[in-house]
């Protein structure tokens, strides 16, 4: 295992993604997993959002509360899914009421899930650069957009995809957020050909810590991800180990951080499922300290 020795952890920066919970119990579990992360000083702190009304405010309700009740700074993520574009700026003006300064925009996947095709609202943004004219157009947000190092399903080629990258970044996204991978050699291809394509903004990998293989086998497959060989070698016959396959995970995930953190890149994007315990041991052999001081802003990120 190829683990970095010299890293100077007040260079890196985190950022954790949860989603909003939909139970009590689930609320717990959040807030359990905000308060273990939140001494590490995370740039910021997103939280995922879903079509339909109900899911919109428990997103809207769980960033005001980080708003009030935490010093993070909260992104919150906003699709532009069966809603009108009217609909949608009362989302934005909601969270601008609220505190909130960072949004996430994306387009979102069709109301059918992935694989359905997408059909824009009659009356809504047609397209995530859309979606980012209007979020500007209300206030002066900060802006991160999806990227995708495999190319997104519903991209033809890669060059494509990049396209839209390309389209999001005039819109005036400032930052772009990986869909997660495993293969580090993909994704610095991948920011090689964003680079070569005149985009500069950072490009944040998004890491996934393996906490059921299975699952996360499967929506790697409905998002175009692709899972190598060794990393199934690595949870095989722990199906029912879940001790075991917590170590292995967070061996795997600090692996691919250090080997990235190796190749020049410090900014993280760790997708939580809103449970703190593998992300905080991976963040601690990233050397990450509670309460230690924050660098300024040394996004290098790629
Ligand atoms: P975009 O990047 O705008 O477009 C994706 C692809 O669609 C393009 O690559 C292209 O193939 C095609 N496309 C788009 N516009 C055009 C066009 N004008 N012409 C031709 N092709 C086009 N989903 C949620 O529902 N809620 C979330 O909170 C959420 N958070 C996410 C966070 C991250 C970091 C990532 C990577 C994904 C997230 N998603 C979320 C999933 C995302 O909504 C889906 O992947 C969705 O299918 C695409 O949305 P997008 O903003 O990534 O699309």
């Amino acid at each position: 295992m190829r683990f970095s020795r010299n890293i100077n952890a007040l260079d890196l920066g985190v950022s954790f993604e949860f989603f909003p919970p939909k139970s009590e119990k689930m609320e717990e579990t959040l807030w359990a997993s905000i308060e273990r992360l939140a001494p590490l000083k995370p740039r910021f702190v997103s939280v995922t959002y879903g079509a339909g009304g109900s899911t919109r405010e428990r997103t809207h309700n769980t960033v005001s509360r980080i708003v009030r009740e935490t010093s993070l700074k909260p992104a919150a993520h906003l699709t532009c899914v069966d809603a009108s574009r009217t609909e949608v700026d009362d989302v934005v003006r909601g969270y601008w009421a609220a505190g909130v300064r960072h949004i996430v925009a994306l387009r979102g996947d069709p109301a059918g899930g992935v694989g359905a095709r997408y059909q824009p609202h009659t009356d809504g943004y047609a397209s995530t650069p859309d979606l980012i004219q209007g979020i500007r157009e209300i206030g002066d947000f900060d802006i991160t957009v999806s990227a995708y190092p495999e190319k997104h399903p519903e991209s033809p080629d890669v060059p494509a995809d990049i396209a839209i990258l390309k389209r999001k970044v005039e819109a005036g996204a400032t930052r772009a957020i990986t869909q997660f991978f495993f293969d580090n050699d993909l994704f610095e291809r991948y920011v090689e050909r964003v680079r070569a394509a005149g985009i500069d903004i950072p490009i944040i990998p998004g890491i996934v810590p393996v906490v059921n293989f299975a699952q996360t086998a499967q929506f790697a497959r409905k998002t175009g991800a692709s899972v190598p060989n060794w990393l199934a070698q690595r949870f095989e016959g722990l199906e029912n180990d879940p001790a075991t396959r917590q170590l292995v995970a967070a061996a795997v995930a600090a692996e691919q951080v250090m080997d990235l953190v190796d190749r020049g890149y410090r900014d993280f994007h760790f997708y939580t499922m809103n449970r703190a315990d593998l992300v905080y041991a991976v963040c601690h052999m990233m050397g990450l300290r509670a309460d230690q001081p924050v660098s300024a802003e040394a996004t290098k990120a790629a």
